[in-house]
């Protein structure tokens, strides 16, 4: 924390919707297709041809918009942004302007230290992306319009941010809950959820803002966290220098780890939007709202105080499992056949996880199902396997598919708590270790998950352990 300035942030992101269609009309919007092979003349801005709205963007914002606690606007207005850019090929970008869908949110963010914290969500509206130039060979560029018209939610927070903690915490959640609505695949590389930070600074107890620049090319968390440091280090230093912070635009250029003006900022009035003739207003009905409120999940947040509190989960294994939807779907799942949440838990995140790491997979393809694994806990649960046992029956469904019982019955790996079969084993263990059988007398009792340890081993890690531990207590105190 500085201590003359405070620093203000507030983010625009742009979330690309997971429609399979366009916003204003039926191309497809599958990623990395052949230049200009989903286009049409509604796409291509030709003249004459007349946009219709994709039912399905209203609903994903609709949803967005109920995820952080907007209000939604029965009535809503598509306006005009006009500029020109070669990727723009009506000369104006369809987006909303005064009368956007969503407005008057707000997200509780973690902060560190400080506990949660609201802040506000300004809008959510939705709006059309424009294609794509590629630049040859230096000395020609062309475009391509596959990507023009496809569908985005633009997410405007209040300057509410006051580091660039706050604002990495902001957009980790935000990108969660898109990613959780399934309306977002949440690809930062690719360009799906897309941030640009608006940072100003200002002297401590001063009410109004400082001017801000608006940093762009943000492609990932630690690009933004770097680039706002940055940028709060040189307005720091234009001041102290007697200087101003100018309004501008400028981009982050990551190798470099700076960034550079790129263009004094726009104001809106600089559009000249105006509400596009070729759209109806859009209503929304009550009814509408409420089927999808109704049809939300339960968002992260809520599942993270739900596993703890109701499952008596610890924060981290909470964090850990609601993190994301099919990990939470997993892990539901299991519970429902077994339920004791507990060991659940430390089951997919010990083993469940691992392995998946281990090969490189996702949770939906993991080949020991919920029911498989269930299959396991409730044999642990009966004493037929030892916890140990377990984990090599868990690699085993992993590498066959079959059920726990058919792999402990056809490896033969029953525990064994026929008390005369231990007994032979832990008599053989005490004849072949003298010294440290003598050691132990002599009052070393740490030697006793040696001795477990050696039964174990001898038995193939099929003894009951606590029936060892208790025989070999036995007899070695006789
Ligand atoms: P645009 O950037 O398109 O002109 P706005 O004026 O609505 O749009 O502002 C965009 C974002 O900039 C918002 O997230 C807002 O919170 C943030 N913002 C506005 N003024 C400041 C400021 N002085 N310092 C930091 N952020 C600001
Ligand atoms: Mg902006
Ligand atoms: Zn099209």
């Amino acid at each position: 924390m500085n201590s003359r300035y405070e620093v203000v942030i507030g983010l625009e992101v742009h979330v690309q919707l997971t429609t399979k269609t366009k916003i204003f009309c039926g191309c497809s919007t599958e990623f990395g297709q052949p230049t200009n092979s989903q286009t049409c003349p509604v796409c291509l801005g030709l003249p004459g041809a007349l946009p219709v709205l994709n039912r399905q963007v209203v609903e994903d914002a609709i949803k967005a918009g109920l995820a952080t606690n907007c209000q939604i606007a029965p009535h809503s207005i598509f306006a005009r942004k006009n500029y020109f850019y070669p990727d723009l090929p009506k000369g104006y970008q369809i987006s909303q302007f005064e009368l956007p869908i969503c407005e008057h949110g707000w997200m509780d963010i973690e902060t560190e230290g400080l506990g949660k914290k609201r802040v506000g969500i300004t809008r959510i509206h939705m709006e059309e992306d424009a294609g794509k130039l590629l630049h040859n060979d230096g000395n020609s560029s062309a475009v391509d319009l596959n990507r023009a018209c496809t569908p985005l939610l633009e997410v405007v927070s209040e300057p509410d941010m006051r580091s660039s903690d706050e604002a990495i915490s902001y957009l980790k959640q935000l990108h969660q809950i898109v990613v959780y609505l399934g309306i977002c695949d949440g690809n930062l590389e690719e360009g799906s959820f897309r941030c640009d930070a608006n940072v100003s600074i200002r002297p401590w107890g001063q009410k109004e803002l400082g001017t801000r620049s608006e940093l762009k090319n943000l492609n990932s968390f630690r690009f933004i966290k770097q680039a706002i440091e940055y940028e709060v280090e040189r307005q720091i230093d234009v001041v102290d220098e007697g200087g101003q912070v100018v309004q501008e635009t400028r981009l982050f250029d990551p190798d470099a780890g700076v960034s550079r003006s790129m263009r004094s900022k726009e104001e809106a009035h600089d559009y000249r939007y105006f509400p596009d003739p070729d759209l109806l207003p859009l209503d929304v009905s009550e009814d509408w709202i409420k089927r999808v409120r109704d049809s939300l999940p339960e968002l992260p947040q809520v599942k993270i105080l739900r596993y703890q509190n109701s499952m008596g989960l610890p924060t981290y294994a909470a964090e850990v499992l609601a993190a994301e939807r099919p990990l939470a779907e997993y892990f539901e799942a299991l519970v429902n056949h077994y339920d004791k949440p507990k060991l659940c838990s430390n089951w997919v995140m010990g083993e469940v996880l691992g392995a998946l790491k281990d090969n490189q997979m996702e949770v939906v393809d993991c080949p020991v199902s919920p029911e498989l694994l269930a299959g396991i806990l409730l044999r642990i649960d009966d004493n037929t396997i030892s916890g140990k046992i377990a984990k090599m029956v868990f690699e085993e469904i992993w590498r066959s598919g079959k059920t726990a019982d058919q792999v402990i019955e056809e490896k033969g790996l029953k525990q064994v708590t026929d008390i005369g079969a231990i007994e032979a084993i832990v008599d053989e263990v005490i004849a072949a270790n003298p010294s440290p059988v003598a050691e132990y007398q002599a009052g070393k009792e740490k030697l006793m998950s040696f001795f477990v340890g050696q039964v174990m081993k001898a038995s193939k890690g099929k003894a009951n352990p606590g029936m060892a531990n208790q025989l070999l207590k036995k007899k070695l105190s006789a």
